[in-house]
């Protein structure tokens, strides 16, 4: 990991932090289309108001991607992708559609398609109300959500339980709910395909590293962004102090009193401008 050193603490950054390819991909089509012309973002390209602010500024017009209406002839599917109804729907009544669908994001659908195909009952492993989640449920009507053990009650008494993730999952969660889910039903089939990205995997084990070493670990990103709020969770359960920023006017001085290194990581959906903001304002305080 990358340290600079103040009078004060080191600042410690983590090896792996920050926006992943997918949304920076998704980030980059959209300037690109709206540099000829006006398009509507069906949801958050990014859970990130200065991307936000940007693509407004750029002439994007806000929508949903479940209200199939939209006041451009030119729409975007962000990087958490869409069922393939939704997409269908936009398409059938004349939408162009800009597709920034993560290929990562694509995996998990094509993953599920098959335990379903193979006569696996569908779950995912997320959080109900995150839009990837409800484009992975979205082609499978009877497909049940779970994040913790008292969900269980959901999944019907069937005899295979097929189960993938929400790509920006804990890992380590993800592997303790699928083996718990065993457990519970020793009777049935559970097959477990694993749906959690590289870049997610990359920056939680990067995480692990920084709470080994710091005292007080900053995490900054969206204040809707689910995985930099996951940063921040990992990190307390690790022991550490923790907060979640969106940028350096969130930091608070006496968050810092006695640290000797303050850790640095940002949610995949956090740009590199926001990481270097919070960098410069740390080496203010540490100063
Ligand atoms: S977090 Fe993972 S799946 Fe989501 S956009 Fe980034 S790389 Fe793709």
């Amino acid at each position: 990991m990358k340290t600079i050193q103040t009078s004060r603490f080191q600042i410690l950054i983590a090896t792996h932090s920050g926006m992943c390819f997918g949304v920076r991909q998704a980030i980059e089509a959209t300037e690109s289309l709206l540099s000829s012309r006006s398009a509507t973002i069906l949801g958050e390209l990014a859970h990130n108001p200065v991307v936000q602010s940007r693509m407004a500024h750029l002439g994007a017009h806000p929508g949903q991607l479940q209200n199939h209406r939209a006041q451009t002839p030119d729409v975007v599917i962000t990087a958490h992708g869409a069922s393939d109804q939704d997409r269908e729907r936009w398409k059938r009544q004349g939408y162009r559609i800009l597709d920034t669908t993560c290929p990562l994001v694509r995996v998990a659908h094509q993953k599920l398609a098959n335990l379903v195909a193979k006569g696996y009952f569908p779950v995912i492993i997320g959080k109900e109300d995150h839009v990837e989640v409800r484009g992975l449920r979205g082609d499978f009507s009877q497909a049940q959500v779970i994040l913790q053990e008292k969900d269980f009650s959901k999944i019907p008494q069937v005899e295979k339980i097929g189960l993938i993730s929400q790509t920006t999952q804990p890992i380590e969660r993800v592997i303790d709910l699928v083996k718990a889910l065993r457990n519970h039903r020793p009777e049935a089939d559970v097959t477990f395909c694993d749906t959690v990205c590289q870049p997610t995997k990359d920056r939680q084990r990067s995480l692990d590293d920084l709470c080994r070493a710091a005292d007080v670990v900053i995490a900054v990103g969206g204040k809707s962004s689910n995985n930099t709020a996951a940063l921040a969770r990992t990190a307390r359960a690790h022991g550490c102090q923790a907060y979640h920023i969106e940028g350096p006017s969130d930091l608070r001085d006496r968050w810092l009193a006695g640290a000797r290194k303050v850790g640095l990581t940002a949610g995949t959906s956090t740009l590199e401008v926001s990481v270097q903001a919070v960098t410069k304002r740390l080496q203010e305080l540490g100063s």
